[in-house]
Formats: structure tokens, sequence, C-alpha cells
């Protein structure tokens, strides 16, 4: 069972502290997700566990810099969760009072909502389906919402999933693969997941052979059946892409060195 709670929230004053005042709640344990309705009237609504207490809530909030006090709360199914979002995020967008230094993100949560765009890095995100994003959490898939999820592939962002609402993001640390798009440079990290090569496998055939095979050997295990980027590739889909991308990588830095 869980429950929402209204907030009425203190010290917002752009869209850029609405994402903030977003991601406060959900270091407390129990709460599923959290929405800033209308930033200029300070209401935002907390989707948790049942029993959740306030106080932890609130000094949640207080120790990212804002107030907040709980106006009410009421008992919600999972399955009917709403999905609650800013209001005029043409507002939000460009009255942002947020100083970058101080306000490390300022994407609005209104952007999550229009343009599919990450909470955290402001890029667009690619839809990814539920089953990848549960086959990939390393923790437990009670967090998981009945609401679509985006793979984002932005090299220097820590968000891997995150919600279409923009509420809830799930990080390379929560996830049990390491990332290649996060991780571009890291030789050891998968590029292909289902056949298990990596950009160092890659550089010593070639090192070794002066060649590469692993498209054909991708493409061999393809028609084989042998694939399940789905639930083994953290981006949910075919890795070639990646793969031909490190192939001319290695080639070319082979070529000049
Ligand atoms: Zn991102």
């Amino acid at each position: 069972m869980q429950e929402g709670i209204q907030l009425a929230g203190r010290g917002m004053t752009c869209g850029g502290c609405a994402s903030h005042v977003v991601q406060a709640p959900q270091t407390v344990p129990g709460v599923q997700s959290a929405v800033v309705s209308d930033w200029t009237a300070g209401q935002a609504t907390v989707v948790a566990d049942a029993g959740l207490d306030e106080q932890t809530l609130v000094a949640a909030l207080t120790a990212a810099g804002y107030g907040g006090t709980i106006q009410g709360r009421h008992p919600m199914r999972e399955a009917s969760a709403p999905e609650f979002f800013p209001e005029t995020p043409e507002q939000s967008t460009t009255e942002s009072c947020c100083v970058p230094a101080a306000h490390p993100i300022t994407k609005p949560v209104a952007m999550a909502r229009i343009a599919n765009v990450c909470p955290e890095c402001g890029q667009k995100g690619k839809p990814i389906d539920s089953s990848t994003v549960k086959a990939m959490l390393s923790m437990s898939l009670t967090q998981v919402r009945p609401v679509s999820y985006l793979f984002c592939g932005t090299t220097d962002c820590p968000v891997v999933y995150f919600s279409k609402d923009g509420a809830q993001t799930f990080t390379t640390a929560q996830v049990r693969e390491r990332v290649h798009q996060k991780e571009p440079n890291g030789g050891d990290v998968f590029v292909c997941y289902c056949f298990r090569h990596t950009p160092d496998s890659i550089r010593a055939e070639w090192e070794t052979t002066g060649r590469s095979t692993v498209i054909d050997a991708v493409n061999a295990g393809i028609r084989a059946g042998q694939c399940a980027c789905d639930v083994r590739n953290p981006q949910g889909s075919c890795c070639l892409g990646n793969v031909r991308a490190v192939v001319k990588q290695v080639e070319e830095s082979t070529v000049k060195a």
C-alpha cells in the first residue's frame, strides 16, 4: 500500500528549485516518487510506502535548502499512482533563478515531461522497455513504477534510466552492469553484452592479427538467435553500432601509432 503525501514547500523560486525539491525526498527510504505540481504555489506531492515518517521527509527537504510542511496524506493504489507535473513549463524554463554553481541540477522537471529529457543532464533519452530496466537494476524491483522509462546515454551523466515524468532516476550505481556509454574509455567494459566483447578484447585481436572479426562474430550470433540485447545490454537494443564505433576507433589509433 502506498500513500500520496501533499507538501507545501517553501523557498521554491523557479523551475530549477522544483527539480531539487523533487530529488530531495527520493533520498528517503520508502519514497517512490516526488513531483512538484506547481512551484509557484509551492505544491508538491510525494508517493511513498504507507506509514512514512513525516519528520524524515521534512528533514530531507530542509537539508536540500528548502522548507516544507505536510498538508495531507491519503492512501493510494500502486497502479493508480498519478503522474503530476509542474504547470506552465515555459515559465519554468525561462524564469530559472538558480545559479549553476549553487544548483548543479537546473533542468526543470517540466522539461522531462515535455521532451523526454534526462532530469540530471537535460539530454534527450531513448525509450526503453521496462523489462530491460527490471533486468538491469541491482536493487529491489519494488522501486519500479507502472510508467514509461528512458535510457540516458550521456557519458558524464550518472543517470542510466529515468521515468518519463522525470521524477525518478536510476544511476550507474543501481545497475548491475557497467554501462559502455558511461565509460567509453573503459577498456574492460562490455561493448557487446551478449557475446562479451570489450574495447580491450577488440584491440587485442587487432594488435595480434591486424584485423577485427568482432562484427562478423556478433552477426553470426544474431543469426543463430543467441543474442538477448533486451535483457543483457543496458541500452536494451543491439550493440552493433557501438561495436562498429569501437572497431573504427581501434583501427584509427593503431594506424596513427
Ligand atoms: Zn542524463
